[in-house]
């Protein structure tokens, strides 16, 4: 469908709703701080406002600015992003911190397709930074504001595919205001959060007369979805070796799942526990207690997780260090441990306690 007369009115109405109905009072509104909007923009790929706040205002006050960020070790930033999620974006905020220090002298670029050289910053999120704190004229096409264009002007297909992708980016440029980007970036982020969602309000959009998808009575094929696959199940077993009241951690290579991470040591299915122990860790295997499996989804795969506590003796016991460590499981607990180990570790301490309290 091609944009039309009519269309031109687009952002003009969306600036005027959003100055009336849109979200005002974010922590992360009313700047012009890059850094400050960098932050939020990549703590807010894939995650929603709600969830965001406390991880956004705990980072700004242990990491002010982008130098304060750049001094630290990686340790401590997946410490602070721990249970967030998508740590790949913990690990690229460090490295895009050191870049900013490093080759910008500290200050984040003006321009968007600089800004888009920096780890972990796409387009769309170079786009919002380079709109909210410059002013520049650009357009943003997060997963909300694909389903918005895609239902506005009527763009079949799944928004995933490189033609259906270029198609919402042309029009995505094509109906910039020119005047007014910051309230119109952030008028596009609120209609696509708070009206037109997953179940969308129309009746409460600023656009409802000119869109076609609603027009065609037909909102619900619009954006179009994936050919489903089936997602790959894969099953590991995770180890709580328990020795003298610790259990026993181990960091994860730096990339890859959980990259970085404190995780428990994991088996295949089908190997030994106790040959395991021994041949890895030095440890005798006295009592062996299978606890109940749980499940973790990524993006690619679901992971089937069969945790076994074990009570282990030491023969020539794995000592302290870099990749290894015996923690006390209130300590692991405010390490930076993926949401299923300490979903392990809270099971664990409420088990603690109810035993305690039957004695
Ligand atoms: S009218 Fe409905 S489907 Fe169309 S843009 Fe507005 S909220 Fe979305």
């Amino acid at each position: 469908m091609e944009l039309d007369a009519k269309d031109g009115k687009f952002a003009a109405r969306l600036i005027a709703w959003q100055r009336r109905h849109g979200r005002h009072g974010l922590p992360w509104q009313g700047t012009k701080d890059a850094y400050r909007i960098w932050l939020s923009e990549i703590m807010l790929q894939q995650t929603q406002v709600g969830t965001v706040i406390p991880y956004y205002l705990a980072f700004l006050e242990r990491f002010p600015d982008v130098a304060s960020l750049a001094a630290s070790d990686v340790d401590s930033v997946l410490r602070l992003w721990s249970g967030l999620g998508y740590y790949s974006r913990a690990r690229n905020l460090h490295r895009a911190a050191c870049e900013v220090v490093v080759r910008h002298g500290g200050t984040f670029p003006h321009d968007r397709e600089t800004l888009e050289s920096l780890p972990g910053v796409g387009r769309s999120t170079a786009a919002a930074i380079a709109a909210f704190a410059h002013g520049a004229r650009e357009a943003i096409l997060d997963g909300n504001v694909k389903r918005v264009l895609a239902r506005h002007f009527a763009v079949a297909g799944y928004p995933g595919e490189a033609k259906v992708a270029l198609r919402l980016w042309t029009i995505a440029e094509a109906v910039l205001p020119s005047q007014g980007i910051a309230t119109y970036t952030q008028a596009l982020m609120d209609l696509g959060a708070t009206v037109c969602s997953r179940t969308p309000a129309c009746e409460r959009c600023p656009v409802h007369d000119t869109c076609q998808a609603r027009a065609q009575g037909n909102v619900a094929a619009y954006p179009g979805t994936r050919q489903r696959k089936a997602v790959p199940v894969r099953a590991t077993r995770m180890l709580l070796l328990f020795h003298q009241g610790r259990l026993l951690l181990e960091k994860r290579p730096p990339s890859g799942v959980w990259g970085g991470l404190w995780s428990f040591p994991e088996v295949s299915m089908d190997e030994d526990v106790a040959s395991v122990c021994e041949a890895r860790f030095g440890l005798v295997v006295d009592a062996i207690t299978p606890l109940s499996a749980l499940k973790h989804s990524f993006t690619h795969f679901t992971l089937n997780i069969h945790p076994v506590q074990c009570r282990v003796r030491a023969d020539r016991r794995v000592a302290d260090s870099a990749a290894t460590q015996w923690m006390d499981p209130d300590h692991a607990a405010m390490e930076a441990v993926p949401v299923p180990v300490k979903k392990l570790l809270v099971r664990l301490k409420a088990e603690s306690g109810e035993a305690a309290d039957r004695q």
